[in-house]
């Protein structure tokens, strides 16, 4: 019997049931099966060598997709394992997933413990497993003969998580002396794991729950390579560096208080000055692209969060309501602005000529973080989103797309973020019944976001299955300067809030219709973005956004006078400049404003002053001479239109 397999460029081939992963591979090319790491058949990530008995859907992975690095990584993670059973013999194994960066297997080693003096012996005694070039073996086991397997080896965890499995459903796979309990899917050998760092340990309860014993996370990564793993760690101490926590306490931007609170930021001046410049330029695209400001409050009466929905999603796990003393209202802090928009839309009858109308607010919403998931600017309990909804109709969808669409591109060349590129979230073909709206405007709305993302020439990545049940969306991701992903930007369509807040315009007929909502923020929140803006470019912000453009360093007391004459008329040309005038070396000084990342320096002495000149320094590049004020403006102003042409 032949089945035809179908690759991801829609080809189809024929080959004989029970063909595997590894020779299809071969059959593409020789090079392609030495990098092979794991397939997809059907929409399942499975071991290269399972047999493949039906029609399918293939990818192949290498290390270059996110599923091949998984493979490689979950596989570590066995691999790891197999190394602490043999050095630490009696070692018990809760769960060893695969994570974003690597893997890491949760452990109980009973009297002993480890620590990262371990990590090396560790560490050599999984790349010496590694190089025992040991098959992973899949078996599927009957429910009792696993639970009687870990009851022999005495470890309670595999046990715990064996009872909640179906029988039918369990596998084991086996490499060298070690078995695991495991769905897979694992290389076909432990061959291709060619260098691994053992990265820290942590403190995981079993299962999560407090009220459980507490096993060591052992965290680690692997690579193909020595010299990616070389490069990874290089990564991480640059990473280390760039930390938005440490560079944010070096140029005062932003701090936290405890007694404010956990998760709050407080913005500093620096910090609030580079953020309205964020905010200014954002407002001034928006309003060109026809956006009309709203404000809304920080709070919302109960409901209209049961009218939205989100009572429903935030209401019992977040922050408690706030109830008032005589009338017994109920209040939310405001979780979304959209519920408060729709309210916005409704204070007026539009007409389908007037659309589409598209409310913008930087709006401040609240959401219950568990103090131990808070991080920096990135996880906090309050943040202010670049919001903006969008009302149109069904046949407008494309349209305000693709604008929203420039706007994130602009703002990403204003920010020198090169490398990005998007994910689009379609229904799941096989479960249609779990979205709500009418069928042709799901059609049309999803295709219209594929021919968008097309016309822009963007790097698209289409995800059935990912749409939320209320309208597909389109997430922006970039990657900065260290090669990270982030996500950033996100347009989603909405057809569930028009339908709960019961909205309407007057069509063309005169009768009643439902708009189309949708939800835009591109820099998804003020907070966030920073965080991301701060280690992508190491606090070096682009010259338009930096809070401080110059800072004149007078050589001696004697040229303040000078100095502030200078002030005075950068100032009045609106260029962001400040004045050193402490009792101070001017090699000192130059040292220090390198420090606080600003980008001009201007020295003043005597000879500046004779001439009606300043002496120009740039942060990172050195001297660039003397100029007259009006030739350093226009050099200010060159270097802004390069990356900001309209402001
Ligand atoms: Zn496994
Ligand atoms: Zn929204």
């Amino acid at each position: 019997m032949m089945i035809r397999i179908t690759l991801p460029d829609k080809s189809v081939k024929e080959f004989p049931e029970g063909i595997t992963g590894l020779e299809i591979a071969r059959s593409i090319s020789e090079g392609l099966a030495r990098n092979v790491l794991s397939i997809t058949v059907n929409g399942e990530v499975w071991d290269l060598d399972r047999p493949i008995n039906e029609d399918a859907e293939i990818k192949l992975h290498t290390w270059d997709d996110k599923e091949g690095r998984a493979t490689m990584w979950h596989s570590s993670a066995h691999l790891m394992a197999a190394a602490i059973e043999e050095l630490y013999p009696g070692t018990k194994f809760g769960i060893g997933p695969d994570v974003e960066n690597g893997f890491y297997y949760d452990i109980d080693l009973g009297e002993e413990s480890i620590s990262s003096n371990d990590f090396d012996k560790i560490e050599k005694k999984m790349l010496e497993i590694a190089r025992r070039k040991e098959e992973f073996v899949r078996t599927e086991v009957p429910k009792f003969e696993a639970l009687d397997y870990y009851r022999r080896k005495g470890d309670e965890y595999k046990v715990d998580l064996i009872n909640d499995l179906e029988d039918g459903t369990i596998s084991f796979y086996k490499s060298g002396n070690f078995t695991d309990l495991c769905r897979g899917p694992h290389l076909p050998d432990t061959s291709p794991i060619k260098a691994v760092k053992l990265l820290n340990t942590a403190g995981a309860y079993w299962r999560g729950d407090e009220s459980r014993k507490q096993l060591t996370r052992v965290y680690g990564i692997a690579f193909p390579k020595q010299k990616m793993l070389k490069e990874y760690l290089e990564m991480l101490e640059e990473a280390k560096k760039r930390d938005h926590r440490k560079i944010g306490r070096e140029l005062e931007l932003f701090a936290f208080s405890a007694k404010v609170g956990q998760g709050l930021p407080l913005w500093l001046p620096k910090g609030a000055e580079l953020r309205e410049n964020l905010e200014k330029f954002l407002k001034k695209v928006q309003r060109k692209a026809g956006y009309q400001p709203v404000i809304s409050p920080h709070i919302g009466n109960k409901n209209l969060y049961i009218t939205s929905g989100h009572y429903d999603k935030y209401g019992e796990d977040s922050f408690r309501p706030i109830s008032t003393p005589s009338e017994g209202e109920e209040f939310f802090l405001k979780p979304m602005n959209c519920p408060h928009h729709c309210e916005i839309f409704k204070n007026k009858q539009y007409s389908y000529k007037d659309l589409p109308v598209r409310f913008a607010e930087f709006g401040t919403v609240y959401r219950y973080e568990q103090s131990g998931e808070l991080h920096g600017l990135t996880r906090v309990r309050g943040f202010t989103q670049d919001d903006a909804h969008i009302f149109c109709r069904p046949d407008q969808v494309k349209e305000e797309f693709t604008s929203v669409i420039d706007i994130v591109l602009l703002i990403f060349k204003a920010l020198e973020f090169q490398d990005y590129s998007v994910q689009i979230s379609l229904r799941d073909p096989d479960k249609m019944e779990k979205y709500i709206g009418n069928n042709e405007n799901w059609d049309k709305a999803e295709q219209a976001i594929i021919e968008a993302t097309e016309k822009k020439g963007l790097k698209a990545e289409i995800v059935t299955g990912e749409a939320a049940f209320y309208g597909p969306k389109l997430d922006f991701m970039v990657k900065d300067a260290l090669g990270r992903s982030w996500q950033l930007g996100t347009i989603q369509v909405d057809y569930n809030l028009p339908e709960r807040f019961e909205l309407e315009y007057i069509g063309s007929d005169n009768e009643k219709h439902r708009p189309v909502m949708i939800h835009r923020a591109p820099f998804g929140s003020m907070e966030r973005f920073v965080a991301v803006m701060i280690e992508h470019c190491a606090g070096n912000f682009p010259l338009w956004l930096t809070p401080d453009q110059a800072i004149i360093l007078p050589i001696s007391e004697k040229y303040e006078k000078y100095a502030k004459k200078v002030l005075t008329l950068l100032n009045n040309y609106e260029i962001r400049t400040l004045i050193d005038e402490r009792n101070e070396k001017t090699g000192k000084k130059i040292r220090d404003a390198e420090t606080r990342k600003i980008p001009f320096m201007l020295i003043v002495g005597e000879k500046e002053e004779a001439q009606g000149t300043i002496s120009v320094r740039k942060h990172g590049s050195g001297d660039l001479g003397t100029h007259t004020i009006e030739e350093f403006v226009q050099m200010v102003e060159q270097e802004i239109h390069r990356l900001i042409p309209e402001i």
